[in-house]
């Protein structure tokens, strides 16, 4: 399963991005384009394994799925793609295979709590 290396590397690159040694990752903010080949759920799964004995234990892991987006040459539209994706532009019907949103995988934000009570 290929998400649960995924998610191994989404809690090393956490942990790495941790203040101090108290600090703990509460929240995790990811998102994921529907052509970047991850499943969603399976990522989920996989990384409340991965979180174990780590620092990153217990953090809720928040996906975002960004559709997919190709550019038409042609009329120099977007067009987002459904599922299946077809990729032809929905406003003049041309065939384009210019995607300009779907294949990422990023990590946007990390909520931390420090080891003091001093956040609320
Ligand atoms: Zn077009």
């Amino acid at each position: 399963m290929h998400e649960l290396s995924i998610a191994c590397s989404i809690v090393e690159t956490v942990e790495e991005n941790l203040p101090n040694e108290n600090s703990r990752a509460t929240k995790i903010y990811l998102k994921i384009g529907k052509m970047s080949g991850v499943v969603k759920d399976a990522l989920l799964f996989s990384f409340d394994i991965a979180t174990q004995d780590t620092r990153v234990f217990g953090a809720t892991l928040e996906i975002e799925e960004l559709p997919i987006i190709v550019y038409c040459e042609k009329c120099h539209k977007n067009s987002e793609l459904g599922n299946p994706p077809i990729f032809r532009c929905e406003h003049c019907g041309e065939l384009t295979g210019n995607l300009i949103q779907g294949k990422e995988m990023e990590l946007v934000s990390i909520e931390v709590e420090d080891g003091k009570a001093t956040n609320s």
